[in-house]
């Protein structure tokens, strides 16, 4: 776990200047995880436990992110009705975020100010809100997400959203990969849990791969 101390120098995020809190510049980008009526409204689908306690944790950061000049992305899970993804078609996910339902609209409390990226959009798979799979051959597909946050000079971004242990893991992760400087807002984050723990365990891969936990 990072150490409480007043001011950390740690992969590039050197500018916090509370414990617990991100200093936003024009070279920073807050993303915006799922934040959709399926994963963070108790009505939804594939709810996420507690999924919307994170909509004014973010909406927070959104405020924080303009105020200072940073950048706000959004990410949405955005299905054909019929795709391997889900298990009416063979996959392990109950129908969730089929686009242009009330299941794949932001969480009506969310401030939504920035691009958004749609993922899964052809029936891949879609858990990185930087690259999605083709459910058949596998084949990784970019999304246009490390593209605009190049276009924009970002070095570095910031993960919340749902859920922890599935798109934020896998958004996080990637933009690791793709270069960036990441952090992940632990308390604007939640979980599927699936399996108990998986929650925590995701927390420990990302931090284990350089994230910086906040
Ligand atoms: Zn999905």
């Amino acid at each position: 776990m990072l150490l409480a101390i007043g001011r950390w120098r740690l992969f590039g995020f050197d500018t916090m200047e509370r414990v617990g809190a991100v200093s936003y510049d024009s070279a920073t980008a807050l993303i915006v995880v799922d934040v959709q009526n399926d994963f963070a409204d108790p009505k939804g689908s594939l709810y996420v436990n507690s999924g919307e306690e994170v909509v004014p944790v973010i909406n927070a950061e959104i405020e924080a992110a303009k105020a200072d000049g940073g950048h706000i992305f959004y990410t949405a899970d955005w299905h054909p009705e019929s795709t391997p993804h889900f298990q009416t078609d063979g996959g392990i996910w109950p129908v969730h975020c089929v686009g242009d339902t009330w299941g794949a609209e932001f969480h009506p409390d969310l401030v939504v100010d920035g691009p958004v990226i749609r993922k899964g959009t052809n029936g891949e798979d879609g858990y990185s809100g930087f690259t999605m799979q083709n459910p058949e051959t596998m084949e990784t597909i970019p999304t246009r997400l490390a593209e605009l946050l190049r276009d924009r000079r970002i070095e570095r971004i910031v993960v919340v959203g749902l859920a922890t242990d599935y798109c934020v893991k896998a958004t996080a992760l990637d933009g690791k990969t793709a270069g960036f400087n990441v952090a992940l807002m632990t308390d604007a984050v939640r979980s599927v849990d699936l399996t108990p723990g998986d929650g925590q365990r995701a927390l420990a891969d990302v931090e284990a791969a350089g994230v910086v936990l906040v």
